[in-house]
């Protein structure tokens, strides 16, 4: 029987140190994973040692050892019963991309014989024409590649009976244009690496041979029947619902919250981390929400890259385990309105080797590191924001329960205090201000000191001791991008600093680096507010700091192609001009294309359901029932919504034929003016005959059914 040692609590002494028996259900943890655990059992020592010095050191592979990797990975795949190899990759769509290979051939004589050569996990070639390529690409012109990451683990995807090799891969066109999320983010990682060794370099600094950003990512998301679902086309094409009545009873009582999670859905969601478990994915938490019907998981945090791919995967494995319990995983940043959207949370930090995150106050690299991500902030805040610039995502920026679209940073007060000193020159020693001893009121409570720092859960950017918390990341998104961009704005001050530290006179000396810092504190610390970032004071105040505020997609996107942005993404090499522009036409066209299949799907539910029912509803109200008072008052107010529904459609079909005539950036800009604006037009007369028709005669599940059944 296989024993393990209990975490011990520090503050527990060692009598009650616990040994136990592993749960059944955690001796398949990582079984579907080819992390180093697993390459121990199919890789010889020698072999096992120069795969895991090649991915510590972030080397490339050397050909004879990439072909001892395959044949282990081989082996592995086929205990595990597979059958099929694929090269995974993350599209400009934003989900992933995975066409799957036999991993088999036969011979004439029909004798089968398996094979996994290290070219295969080399690459493969999907068709890129029919990814959005944002122009990169032309039909004739189709040739793309899917490269393997190497510092990416394989995985096994078991969907049924079927199972596949996933290879996690980067994705790039015939001349070499990145066409996915991934390839910038490692290029991103690889400018932030040359950055922080040039300052550290500086610094004198050694022992440092690896630079990563991690990321944590919290993901959030709704469980719903999938019956309702089903019925509801809004949900099941876009994503959210359109129309829809308050329920009488919303997230008014705030008992949902980190509250009691029924048998079904917590069945479903033990199921979720099961195979996330299976595949190496260390999910460490589980909640509900604040929304009824919302919950939120999150894994430890790991490489941004790594972080960022198993996300993916989470986001796919989530869908499918939810479809096994009768349900449906909403993973939309908005699925219903007055409800709270969702969002995924980038904690998101950098170090080394020697020293995991800077952002710990008492690293001694941590005011260089904040100082280069603050002036990152502030001057690239407009970019940041259109990182997260989603058409999900304005349902719930700025709208009291997200951040707005403001970027700043919320330091806490002992870092804020920090930063003050040094920008008055002074020493800005790390104090624990806060930090104090609690008195509960209750003798026999054990003594328990206070966080060095409180939350901001108003704060687009957190500072949360170790990592900054990206708190505007939509739900639903690869979260990649985002990474890339706090990854780029941070390496162009670090390089800015190295500039300064190496134009000085003098050697580097502590008192230099004090006085770039204190100059980039000063200049910049306007991105830094630790008040209420929900309040309208906040608006304003940002305002006279002259910081951007893209209320929408179309405010933000054109902060993806200014003359900052290009000069940023090519002077970094993260992505060449064409490369940004190319994502910007995508970022354009998604947009266009969520809010044009919502404005053509609301109106069909117009004409095939609200309008029905509220026909069906008039036609059996007799028009002569007798001695009611409020009779006549109450089928003309149906008269009235009804008529006025009829005119908003016909508006909206008007708004949709002018869109239809229009470039992308137009075309954005008029959704926002006039598109968006009919489509809650109809909404308000909509929802209020939801509320005068018969429930037996209204054919669309109720907002009630939807966020209340089975949790
Ligand atoms: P909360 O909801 O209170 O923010 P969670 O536990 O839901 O906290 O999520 C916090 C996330 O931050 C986890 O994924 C955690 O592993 C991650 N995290 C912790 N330390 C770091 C770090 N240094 N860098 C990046 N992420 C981190
Ligand atoms: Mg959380």
């Amino acid at each position: 029987m296989r024993r393990f040692l209990g975490q011990p609590n520090s503050q527990v002494t060692q009598a009650v140190r616990t040994y136990g028996t592993l749960p059944n259900i955690l001796e398949t943890y990582g079984s579907l994973c080819f992390n180093f655990k697993t390459m121990k059992n199919y890789l010889d020592h020698k072999t096992f040692s120069e795969v895991a010095n090649v991915f510590e050191k972030k080397k490339q592979f050397p050909q004879d050892l990439a072909e001892k990797f395959a044949a282990g990975a081989h082996t592995w795949a086929l205990d595990n019963g597979v059958t099929h190899y694929t090269h995974v990759f993350q599209p400009l769509s934003g989900v992933l991309g995975e066409k799957h290979d036999v991993m088999f051939g036969a011979d004439e004589a029909g004798k089968v014989k398996s094979e996994l050569t290290a070219k295969q996990i080399l690459s493969s070639e999907p068709d890129a024409s029919s990814f959005p390529n944002g122009g990169l690409r032309q039909t004739n012109k189709a040739r793309g590649n899917a490269i393997w990451d190497p510092q990416s683990h394989l995985t096994i995807s078991r969907m049924g009976d079927a199972s596949c090799l996933r290879i996690p891969s980067v994705f790039i066109g015939w001349t070499g244009e990145a066409l996915d999320y991934k390839t910038p983010l490692l290029r991103s990682e690889r400018a932030l690496e040359r950055a922080t060794f040039r300052v550290l370099n500086l610094l004198g600094e050694t022992g440092h041979y690896r630079v990563d950003a991690s990321c944590g990512l919290e993901q959030e998301f709704f469980l719903i029947e999938e019956k309702l679902f089903n019925k509801r086309p809004d949900l099941v094409v876009c994503g959210r619902t359109l129309l829809g009545r308050d329920p009488s009873r919303g997230q008014d009582h705030s008992d949902r919250y980190f509250g009691w999670q029924s048998t079904k859905m917590q069945d479903a969601i033990f199921e979720m981390e099961q195979e996330f478990w299976k595949l190496g994915i260390k999910n460490n938490t589980r909640q509900r929400e604040v929304a009824p019907g919302q919950y939120e998981m999150a894994p430890r945090f790991d490489y941004a890259n790594q972080a960022n791919d198993n996300n993916m995967v989470m986001m796919q494995v989530m869908r499918e385990v939810a479809k096994r319990h009768g349900l449906a995983c909403i993973l939309h940043e908005k699925p219903f309105a007055n409800l709270n959207g969702s969002g995924k949370h980038n904690n998101w930090s950098f170090g080394t080797n020697k020293d995991k995150s800077f952002f710990k106050p008492n690293s001694p690299f941590f005011m260089i590191a904040t100082a280069a991500f603050t002036r990152g902030v502030s001057l690239h805040g407009g970019l940041l924001r259109a990182s997260v610039a989603t058409a999900g995502n304005d349902h719930r920026l700025g709208g009291h329960e997200a951040p707005p679209g403001i970027m700043s940073i919320y330091t806490g007060e002992d870092v804020e205090d920090m930063i003050e000193r040094c920008s008055r020159g002074e020493d800005y020693t790390y104090i624990n201000l806060t930090c104090k001893a609690h008195d509960f009121g209750v003798d026999y409570l054990p003594n328990f000191p206070r966080e060095a720092s409180d939350r901001n859960r108003t704060s687009p950017i957190a500072f949360c001791g170790n990592r900054f918390e990206f708190r505007a990341t939509g739900s639903s998104v690869n979260t990649a991008w985002p990474t890339t961009i706090l990854n780029t704005i941070t390496t162009e001050s670090l390089n800015y600093i190295a500039d300064q530290l190496e134009s000085a006179k003098s050697s580097v000396t502590p008192a230099l680096v004090d006085k770039v810092l204190q100059k980039i504190f000063t200049e910049h610390k306007h991105a830094i507010y630790c008040g209420d970032n929900y309040s309208d004071d906040w608006k304003k105040e940002a305002a006279s700091r002259g910081l951007i505020n893209a209320v929408d997609t179309p405010a933000a996107l054109p902060y993806v192609t200014s003359p900052e942005s290009i000069k940023l993404f090519t002077s970094l090499g993260v992505l060449s001009e064409s490369e940004l522009r190319a994502r910007s036409n995508v970022f354009y066209s998604n947009f266009n294309l969520d809010v044009g299949v919502e404005l053509r799907c609301l109106l069909d539910m117009c004409t095939q359901h609200v309008i029905p029912s509220t026909y069906r509803q008039l036609s059996y109200i007799k028009d002569d029932v007798k001695g009611v008072e409020g009779h006549s008052k109450y089928v003309n107010e149906i008269k009235t919504h009804l008529g006025k529904l009829l005119e908003k459609v016909e508006q909206l079909n008007e708004v949709d034929k002018e869109l239809s005539k229009l470039d992308s950036v137009e075309r954005a800009n008029v959704i926002k003016t006039k598109g968006r604006p009919a489509m809650k037009a109809i909404r308000v007369h909509a929802d209020t005959l939801e509320g005068l028709v018969d429930a037996a005669l209204w054919t669309l599940p109720s907002y009630q059914q939807m966020i209340h059944e089975g949790h």
